[in-house]
């Protein structure tokens, strides 16, 4: 009877095609008064969850039915998933709880000590995280352009990810005048023009209109290099900004490389995806990083 057990026990979550139905009762919340209460009564035939409130009191259980085929049956058995003194229901009209990383983000911010989080939020649906534990994907990225655009592109697809587990982002973000500074000189040569980059106190060129050459230290990637090398027929002195090639960090790593242009790369369990990359490349990133981290999660 008891399904759950043996399944990763971290980030379980409803399946997107499993009913979560909600009940008042005025019974206590514990397994054996839900037992009594539960068992004989009929439920939907897509419930697979109940989440029971009983005052400001909530709980969430896992139930089996006599079958799930007629629109309704009995229920025969019911297993706690998380009592009353460990779980909270929460209402945000803002979350979209059909997204685990949307529910994960309610769960932290607004009950961090809790086991179990149900949270009621757009269109009022309800739906509920138990042990919330999001993959924290690190996004190495250099900015401007305002707001760093990767980071930024991360945020939009998580906001739609239904088939992803819970993740948490961690931004590893840099600016180009801090690499700037990072070597000191007169003058500059940026890759273009677009960030608005200027360094102070020292004269700035953009490679992208292919200025008169100076004795500039290049701020850029390996292509910018190579692009140098096509106009003057010379590697500049350069300061890499190339976040792929930026050492330190364990864990997921989502980074950017200008040197990719069609495609996504996985390095040592980092993935890369191109500068200019898509939201689809994107989803298919954070895709393939969840499957190199594999973490535990239990759309149930
Ligand atoms: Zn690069």
């Amino acid at each position: 009877m008891n399904e759950l057990a043996g399944a990763p026990s971290r980030n379980v979550v409803p399946g997107a095609y499993r009913g979560v139905a909600v009940t008042s009762v005025e019974c206590d919340l514990d397994e054996e008064s839900l037992e009594r209460h539960f068992i004989g009564r009929e439920a939907y035939r897509r419930t697979r969850f109940i989440v029971i409130r009983n005052g400001s009191q909530t709980a969430v259980a896992a139930v089996h039915k006599v079958s799930g085929d007629p629109l309704f049956s009995p229920i025969t058995g019911l297993q706690l998933l998380v009592g009353p003194a460990d779980c909270v229901y929460l209402e945000d009209p803002e979350v979209d709880t059909a997204i685990p990383t949307a529910l994960a983000h309610a769960a932290a911010s607004g009950a961090p000590d809790k086991r179990g989080v149900v949270v009621q939020g757009r269109y009022g649906h309800v739906s509920f995280i138990i042990d919330p534990s999001p993959l924290r994907v690190t996004v190495r990225e250099v900015t401007p352009p305002y707001p760093a655009k990767l980071l930024d592109q991360v945020r939009r697809v998580l906001a739609l990810a239904e088939h992803l587990p819970p993740i948490e982002l961690v931004p590893d973000v840099v600016e180009l005048d801090t690499l700037a500074r990072s070597r000191r000189s007169e003058s500059y040569l940026l890759p273009c023009r677009g960030g608005g980059v200027a360094v102070e106190g020292a004269t700035t060129d953009y490679l992208d209109e292919h200025p008169d050459r100076r004795e500039w230290t290049l701020i850029g990637c390996e292509r910018s290099e190579q692009i140098h090398e096509w106009f003057y027929g010379e590697r500049a002195p350069q300061v890499d900004i190339c976040p792929w090639k930026r050492t330190g960090g364990t864990g997921a790593i989502l980074a950017k490389c200008c040197l990719l242009e069609s495609h996504i790369e996985v390095d040592d369990r980092r993935v890369i995806v191109p500068w200019g990359a898509s939201l689809a490349q994107i989803s298919e990133a954070l895709t393939t990083l969840v499957d190199e981290w594999e973490p535990s999660w239990a759309p149930a």
